[in-house]
């Protein structure tokens, strides 16, 4: 009996066993992946068609959607000369009459046949007709057969989502026979404390109020309570599998203890006698040219203390571009080397992996450690001498792409993994770097695109968080500007001045769609053109995805370097490329890039002493391409761009390739629903402080539906 009413026992019930659906009604349903009463429950309407308007039809005014109710009369057909047929009938009460009208529809004219001369209702818009008469083109009607199908026909309608060869009225039909068999089966999930403690709706009356909804006041507040609902099993299998990470075993680093290089743990890397010694904090100082700026120092505490504690550290950082990430980790993998583990760092491109590479070699080597680079395009050898050091131990510090995660790469002792720019990687190769360690390492995301704090809570909900929310000093204010095409020659003119005076400058041409090649051949166009018409003093460098390694890698060096003056690019420059001389970044039809995008780009200047512009060369064609324009000239903060970003691209696309099924809501919406995301998540901490495994009776049914959620569920065994 328990059984039975269990609610997810009654949702798993199979669609056709719904009264008035059947086999039939079924397959159609099956057509829109609806199989199940709970996936019928939860196949929302997109919208509502309100008919509550029921005017005299005297008061009927074109232009106006409304319901009349009235006689049938004077149903008739009439042909054209194109040989379709016109279908006709007069609705009329006590104030005056209207026409209905359909088009070559002749099954409505034997339909209405029978009616005429009863009393019907019609729902449809009020249009000027022939002799300036009233009509409505194919309205929605039905036969009066008492007075309680006026208040079922004149009220808020839900209109679905279809697809070809379902129609609406059999969605409808579903969904009401739904809502009916879940009210009489079904049991309320949440606890009663947390309902009336938020003031949320019991489950049944919600499901009616979104299906049939008495007002749309009703509708909202049904809405309301679901989507906090949707936001809590999520939120609940992040926080259980946060917890989950807590009861493991991980390393625990002495960071703290550390007080010199030869005093390493176990002895493993000796470092040589006499090389940086002290504490941990004396030897990042030494390590790093400039000051660490406070927010830095204090990110840099924190995961140091996640380090020293038993069980394994999932942190995210978060920072906008330009605020000093890479000090940050070079802080974390040093640490590690001291205490006697390797680390690795893995970037999502060859050019990123290459550039911290670079740079962490200039940091580490100094200070007695070693580093290896390990990429997909690398000579065999090259690789394998790679593979070796990292298997071996003789590299202490290995960066690298997805290469560090293939198969046969293994390491001796890897105890912390740094993940750059998260946002590009999924779940299962943040998991598949962490199963290269020994036990559970530390695991350390790093990622510079600031999302919205909706998304964070969404996507790294199972992370701790720290934000650098600082930049370093000394940085310039971006100088954005707007051009339009016809603009161009002056851009160019002012670039040329630019370079005169020692500066070097980006030019980056657009994704065109998908394909490298027409990037690639976008970019060589735009470098022909540069070189050989507008610059041909200068020096000119030409980055695109399709060149191999080394060819990248030494257009790279020259640029940073300051051996070429100028660098024409495909977006593989888009991330964490950092040359402080470079101080004007042109983008070519800025108006094809996500927001979050320009961005990025834009953070590869403002890194020097210079002034640093930005110029976004774009002709606005529409409002909104105009409004992420202006956008981009008004503001640099990144978090504010992002949540523009979220509001004009919606959370899918800002994911990017990070497993998007954590983002896909079947209600909830991370724009306008964040309030809602924020109760949940404390929601869910309160009950998880109460019964981390939700065992009480109590949390049955809200345990089985996070379990039910298969997608979540995957978060919870593989992240
Ligand atoms: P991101 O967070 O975008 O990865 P980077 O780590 O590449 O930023 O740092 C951007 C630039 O700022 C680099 O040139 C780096 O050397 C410099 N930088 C980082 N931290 C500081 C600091 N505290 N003071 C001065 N310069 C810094
Ligand atoms: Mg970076």
């Amino acid at each position: 009996m328990g059984e039975d009413r269990s609610g997810a026992r009654g949702l798993a019930t199979e669609a056709q066993y719904l009264k008035g659906v059947g086999p039939k009604l079924a397959m159609l349903l099956r057509k829109l992946g609806l199989e199940t009463v709970g996936d019928v429950l939860e196949y929302f309407p997109r919208r509502y068609e309100d008919r509550r308007n029921l005017p005299p039809i005297m008061m009927l005014r074109v232009g106006e959607q409304c319901t009349v109710k009235g006689r049938l009369r004077n149903v008739r057909s009439q042909g054209t000369r194109g040989g379709k047929v016109i279908i006709g009938a007069t609705v009329a009460d006590e104030t005056g009459e209207v026409d209905l009208i359909w088009f070559n529809q002749p099954w409505v004219g034997r339909e209405l046949q029978k009616a005429e001369g009863a009393e019907v209702l019609a729902f449809g818009t009020v249009k000027e007709g022939r002799h300036r008469r009233l009509e409505m083109g194919s309205p929605e009607w039905e036969v009066l057969e008492d007075e309680d199908d006026t208040e079922d026909f004149a009220r808020l309608h839900p209109v679905y989502p279809l697809t070809e060869g379902v129609p609406q009225w059999s969605v409808r039909k579903a969904t009401a026979s739904a809502v009916e068999y879940f009210a009489s089966q079904a049991e309320e999930p949440l606890p009663a404390g947390m309902l009336q403690a938020r003031r949320l709706k019991g489950v049944g009356w919600c499901l009616r109020q979104m299906h049939l909804p008495d007002s749309l006041n009703a509708q909202s507040e049904a809405r309301k309570r679901l989507v906090f609902e949707e936001f809590l099993y999520l939120q609940l299998a992040l926080q259980m599998r946060r917890m989950q990470v807590q009861q493991e075993v991980g390393i625990s680093f002495p960071v703290s203890k550390v007080v010199g290089a030869g005093a390493t743990v176990g002895g493993l890397f000796g470092a040589e006698e006499g090389s940086a010694g002290g504490t941990m904090w004396e030897q990042v100082a030494g390590m790093l040219p400039f000051e660490l700026t406070g927010a830095q120092k204090r990110v840099i505490g924190e995961i140091w203390r996640d380090m020293e504690r038993p069980y394994p550290m999932n942190r995210l950082v978060q920072g906008d571009v330009g605020s000093g990430k890479t000090a940050v980790a070079a802080a974390a993998m040093l640490a590690a080397v001291r205490c006697g583990f390797q680390t690795a760092m893995m970037a999502p491109t060859e050019i990123l992996a290459e550039q911290h590479f670079f740079n962490l070699k200039r940091l580490f080597e100094p200070m007695g450690v070693s580093v290896a680079l390990m990429v997909g395009k690398q000579g065999a050898k090259a690789k394998r001498a790679a593979m070796e050091a990292a298997a071996s131990g003789g590299a202490q510090v290995c960066v690298g792409t997805h290469a560090l995660i293939q198969e046969g790469v293994s390491f001796h002792k890897l105890g912390l993994a740094v993940i750059d720019e998260q946002h590009r990687f999924g779940v299962v190769q943040r998991m598949a770097l962490r199963q290269k360690g020994v036990g559970n390492p530390d695991v350390l995301v790093m990622t510079a695109t600031p999302i919205p704090r909706t998304m964070t809570m969404t996507l790294y909900g199972d992370l701790d968080l720290s934000v650098i929310d600082e930049l370093p000093p000394g940085r310039k204010a971006i100088k954005t500007h707007w051009k339009r095409a016809d603009q161009r020659a002056g851009v160019y003119e002012s670039v040329k001045q630019l370079v005169r005076q020692g500066r070097q400058a980006y030019f980056v041409c657009p994704m065109i769609n998908e394909s490298e090649k027409m990037q690639t051949q976008a970019a060589e166009d735009l470098y022909y053109r540069l070189k050989e018409k507008i610059y041909p003093e200068f020096r000119i460098g030409l980055l695109h995805g399709q060149m191999k390694p080394v060819e990248k890698e030494e257009v790279m060096d020259k640029f940073r370097a300051g051996e070429l003056d100028l660098l024409v690019s495909t977006v593989v420059i888009e991330v964490g490329v950092d040359v402080p001389n470079a101080s004007v970044m042109v983008i070519e039809d800025a108006n094809r890039f996500g927001l979050s995008q320009l961005h990025q780009l834009r953070g590869r200047v403002g890194r020097g002493e210079h002034q640093s512009f930005c110029i976004l060369i774009a002709n606005a064609t529409t409002k909104e391409s105009e409004q992420r324009l202006q956008i981009m000239v008004e503001t640099t903060d990144g978090f504010r761009i992002a949540e523009e970003d979220l509001k004009i691209r919606g959370p899918g696309d800002i994911a990017g390739t990070r497993q998007s099924g954590a983002v896909e809501f079947k209600l909830a919406n991370l724009v306008d629903d964040g309030p809602l995301l924020e109760q949940a998540r404390e929601a869910a901490l309160e009950v998880l402080e109460a019964d981390p495994g939700l065992t009480r009776p109590e949390h049955a049914l809200m345990l089985d539906r996070v379990k039910a959620r298969r997608k979540d569920e995957a978060l919870i065994v593989v992240s």
